[in-house]
């Protein structure tokens, strides 16, 4: 097992698209097994390929609540609890989607910022598990969230871009010109507080 790099916005790498894979491989499962010890180490809740500079349609995910994280048991939903996780999900494919919500999203890629988002508020999907096999599962909550944002990841397309226009544009200015802040220096204490509220929710 191996910790991976995260690719940053705005590396172009995370522009490429994910090739479907035909056959899941021994080294497709050290990928997807090195793909989740990268997300635990970073305390994300989903992780796709493209991030980790690998043009496969994979992704990793798990969104149980954590010791000392603000998503507590009781916010889960039914199907989201009834979930297995972590779930590894290759070749995702959303056959079906209802209804709308929003959520404060975060990303590996885009580390410190969070913005609203809206997405489906439930799935329906498709993809081949760990073993090849073929299953189907329905979601909502945040695992539905979790997942619609790591398929974007495999088209290239990261949560900013999801972003008004305007808002969209002066973000990615604003990282393109001044980075991201350094996490073992906060600026104030008030941010330091605000950022580990939020350290369960980078997807
Ligand atoms: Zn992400």
């Amino acid at each position: 097992m191996a910790i991976l790099e995260i690719l940053k916005f705005p590396d172009a790498r995370l522009r490429k698209k994910g090739v479907a894979i035909k056959k899941v491989t021994p080294e497709l499962q050290t990928l997807a097994a090195d793909m989740l010890e990268t997300m635990y180490s970073f305390r994300g809740i989903g992780l796709a390929a493209a991030q980790v500079d690998k043009q496969v349609r994979l992704i990793v995910l798990d969104t149980r609540p954590r010791e000392n994280g603000r998503y507590k048991p009781e916010q889960m939903t039914e199907l989201e609890a009834a979930a297995v996780q972590p779930l590894i999900i290759f070749n995702p494919v959303i056959v079906k989607k209802e209804g709308k919500t929003t959520y404060d999203e975060g990303c590996l890629s885009v580390p410190t910022y969070f913005e609203t988002v809206e997405r489906f508020n439930w799935i329906e999907f498709s993809g081949l598990n760990l073993q090849g096999a073929p299953f189907t599962l329905q979601t909502d909550g945040l695992l539905a969230i979790c997942i619609q944002h790591e398929i974007d990841h495999l088209d290239g397309k990261l949560f900013i871009d999801r972003l008004s226009p305007v808002k969209s544009m002066r973000l990615k200015s604003k990282i393109k010109k001044f980075g991201y802040p350094d996490p073992s220096h906060p600026d104030s204490e008030e941010e330091l507080d605000a950022e580990s509220e939020r350290e369960e929710h980078r997807l």
